[in-house]
């Protein structure tokens, strides 16, 4: 059966509204995989002829926050509520301690990083400490499109994880099923949310705004069907990595220099 998101959407209300058990609402998940038929975006933009990844070299990262004060300021993510679509993660590892041959690794991000970190431990306690970017990874095998009893969030044919607001009803399964904590409840919708890669930027030939802002070049984005794009360049010539590779979601995210105390 080929079916539409939106044919596939009434059908799945029609079993929801019908069923009167968790069992009866097991069988849109197994089949809400399909991907949507129709780009939400008019004009010339061909979904057809990209594949859109993302890489983010933990290396350059100085964690300055601009990156996730861009991405509210451009989707309209609520400053004064605890909610990002990408924030930055502190990793600091302390020096191990010689009466308990013990590592402990302290792990921040204070209001997602926007306003960057203090430095709360002395240097001399501390072995090690980076800056880890996070942002949806826009999976290429997505629990939370799994996971969404209606169809409203969907993969694009350009390898995009959306969620269609009219179709969402709200219920949060996504965010409970993304295991990066990447989606949020956006309280003025009434609807899940979450990383878009800024889609109605890239649709016309822009960056995202968290890859525009960055001041070290940390985070590249690019068309992973176009050979010569960098974001090809770095995936074939760098060492990568992914997050929680053994999950099997195959995240779009490729990072370098990650360390191997992130989570
Ligand atoms: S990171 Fe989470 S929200 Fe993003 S596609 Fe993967 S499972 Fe879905
Ligand atoms: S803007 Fe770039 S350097 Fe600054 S925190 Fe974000 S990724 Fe790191």
């Amino acid at each position: 059966m080929n079916l539409s998101r939106r044919e596939f959407t009434k059908i799945g209300c029609k079993i929801i509204i019908g069923a009167t058990a968790g069992a009866a609402i097991v069988e849109p998940f197994i089949i809400n995989t399909v991907a949507a038929e129709n780009s939400p975006v008019q004009g010339g933009y061909n979904w057809e002829e990209h594949f859109w990844g993302y890489v983010v070299d933990t290396r350059k990262c100085i964690g300055c926050g601009r990156c996730a004060n861009a991405c509210k300021l451009e989707n309209k993510v609520p400053f004064d509520e605890e909610v990002y679509r990408t924030w930055i993660e502190r990793y600091r590892v302390k020096k191990t301690s010689l009466e308990t041959r013990e590592e402990e690794v302290v792990i921040d991000s204070p209001d997602g990083g926007i306003e960057g970190f203090e430095d709360d431990i002395p240097a001399e306690e501390i072995k090690k400490a980076f800056f880890v970017p996070k942002i949806c990874n826009h999976c290429d095998n997505p629990p939370c499109v799994q996971v969404c009893p209606v169809g409203a969030t969907y993969t694009t044919k350009d390898g995009v994880v959306l969620v269609d607001y009219e179709y969402c009803i709200g219920c949060r399964y996504c965010i409970q099923g993304c295991p990066y904590g990447a989606r949020y409840f956006n309280t003025e919708k009434g609807t899940a949310d979450k990383c878009t890669w800024c889609y109605h930027r890239i649709t016309k030939g822009l960056l995202p705004a968290c890859v525009q802002a960055c001041p070290t070049g940390a985070r590249k984005f690019g068309d992973m069907k176009d050979k010569n794009s960098e974001v090809n360049k770095i995936i074939d010539e760098e060492r990568i990595n992914l997050l929680k590779p053994d999950l099997g979601t195959k995240p779009k995210v490729f990072y370098i220099g990650l360390d191997r105390e992130v989570r």
